[in-house]
């Protein structure tokens, strides 16, 4: 279809330079072939051309002050991308490698992702190229107060509100919350994933990983299939990993590997989940640190993985949890996982497959669960915190892990559908970026040319 390809070859043009987000966009723009032959109102109305382009792209100069008394600047980032389904809504990402690219590839999932869920969240996305490795708690105080005393002007508790993402987690969410109180003289849930001393969620903490494991076990459960008794592969050993690796013992699955960006850890014994949040929780330590309790572990830096391979994903598995980062999964990585058997892909992580890895588990026929269906768990949960906050009520953990739960399966049940609605039962990536696209779109028009 020559449109979807002038759209995206417009897209290059006028936003040059952003390799991550032409990812994105790429495999969604592919999906929606057969829904804009089939319902060309769709074209009618401009959607993809509105879609790509992001309502409000913030870009801001951040001040902080070192430990040593030196001046630093880093920039700071919020893309409120799509507001047709409500508030923007999506994490805030501190990592060197954040620039505008990685930014609106993230908020562009995030549209799709919240649409799937079916609650009221518009999709955006932010952060900065600040790295938090080695800085003392009061340079994280300082910059997240810094980053803050600019990012409060435009967001609010109907209007925007931003969520952790790698390298923002509850300390640095209580460091921007206390800012933004402080600026803005209100009290409001401007922000999800807070303490739970103060206005946070039961389960938001395991969300994202625990969700990424019940999309694995819907999907699984169709097939006939079940985690159970199941070795299983995870990548990362952050908030995503450490709970995908929790939920999955909860299920009777032996979860063997964990990383970081340095190298990974294969703990044929399962991952000793407890030493693990004590180092990355509590002590902040790194994975090296882990075989020093757990002698019969590996640990292999990443020099010595395989040529153009994750070690990770040359572990043999039944299902594979990839949870770090972007483009963390590559062909050779696909093959590796097909060759040793896998049936199983739940993506913790955003897009942390290539599309040249997507295309081979797609042909694969196996389970397959895109980033933006399978971890769309953790935002729903941020969604459920902010209802809490407006009607001032607590709900249990009990309850909230119940709602995810049905969240996850209900976004299942409609990416499954609507692949087989377009005629490709298995392909969950048009699924999802079907149903989600829908959502949104109908809403846009809606609510008219704005
Ligand atoms: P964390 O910061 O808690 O952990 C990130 C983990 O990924 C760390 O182990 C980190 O290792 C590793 N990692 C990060 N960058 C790289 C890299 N370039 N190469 C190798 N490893 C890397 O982040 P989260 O667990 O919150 O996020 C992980 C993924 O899940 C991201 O893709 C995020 O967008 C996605 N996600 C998170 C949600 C959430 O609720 N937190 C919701 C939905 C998606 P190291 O310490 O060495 O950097």
């Amino acid at each position: 279809m020559p449109y979807v390809k002038e759209v995206f070859e417009y897209l290059k043009r006028s936003s040059p330079s952003q390799k991550e987000f032409y990812q994105a966009a790429e495999e969604v723009l592919e999906s929606l072939r057969p829904l804009m032959i089939k319902y060309p109102k769709y074209r009618d109305h401009k959607i993809i051309e509105r879609i790509v382009e992001p309502e409000r792209q913030i870009l801001f100069r951040v001040n902080w002050v070192d430990d040593n008394g030196e001046i630093q600047v880093n920039k700071g980032y919020r893309i409120e991308f799509n507001s047709a389904l409500g508030p923007y809504k999506g994490g805030l990402r501190f990592h060197p490698s954040v620039n505008a690219g990685v930014i609106k590839f993230l908020g562009f999932e995030q549209i799709f992702k919240n649409a799937l869920t079916g609650l009221q969240i518009g999709g955006g996305k932010g952060g900065s190229d600040f790295n938090p490795k080695g800085k003392s708690n009061n340079e994280i105080m300082r910059f997240c107060q810094a980053f803050m005393s600019e990012l409060f002007r435009h967001i609010g508790a109907n209007t925007d509100v931003p969520a952790g993402d790698i390298g923002v987690g509850a300390r640095e969410i209580g460091y921007m919350f206390g800012m933004y109180k402080k600026l803005a003289n209100k009290y409001e849930g401007v922000l999800t994933g807070k303490s739970l001393k103060w206005g946070g969620s039961l389960a938001r903490t395991e969300a994202t990983g625990y969700g990424a494991v019940y999309f694995a076990k819907y999907m699984l459960e169709d097939r006939g299939e079940t985690l159970e008794g199941k070795k299983c592969v995870v990548s990362g050993s952050g908030n995503v990993s450490i709970y995908t690796i929790e939920k999955l013992y909860h299920l009777g699955a032996t979860p063997i590997t964990c990383s970081d960006s340095n190298g990974m850890i294969y703990d044929a014994e399962g991952i000793d989940l407890e030493l693990l949040k004590e180092l990355k929780e509590v002590k902040r330590e790194r994975l090296t640190e882990y075989i020093k309790h757990r002698p019969n572990a590996i640990y292999t830096p990443v020099e010595e993985y395989p040529e153009d391979c994750n070690g990770v994903y040359t572990v043999p598995c039944y299902a594979a949890f990839p949870s770090a980062t972007q483009n963390e999964l590559n062909l050779n990585d696909a093959k590796n996982l097909l060759a040793n058997g896998c049936f199983c892909v739940s993506e913790g992580a955003n897009m942390p497959s290539t599309l040249d890895a997507v295309h081979a588990f797609i042909d694969a026929k196996i389970c397959y669960g895109p980033g933006k269906a399978a971890n769309a768990g953790g935002v729903a949960t941020s969604q459920l915190e902010m209802a809490q906050n407006a009607s001032m009520v607590n709900w249990t953990f009990e309850e909230v892990d119940t709602k995810l739960a049905q969240i996850m399966k209900s976004i299942y049940v409609s990416a499954s559908a609507t692949a087989a609605e377009f005629g490709e039962p298995t392909n969950l990536v048009l699924g999802a970026n079907i149903a989600g696209f829908r959502k949104v779109a109908d809403a846009m028009i809606e609510q008219g040319l704005v």
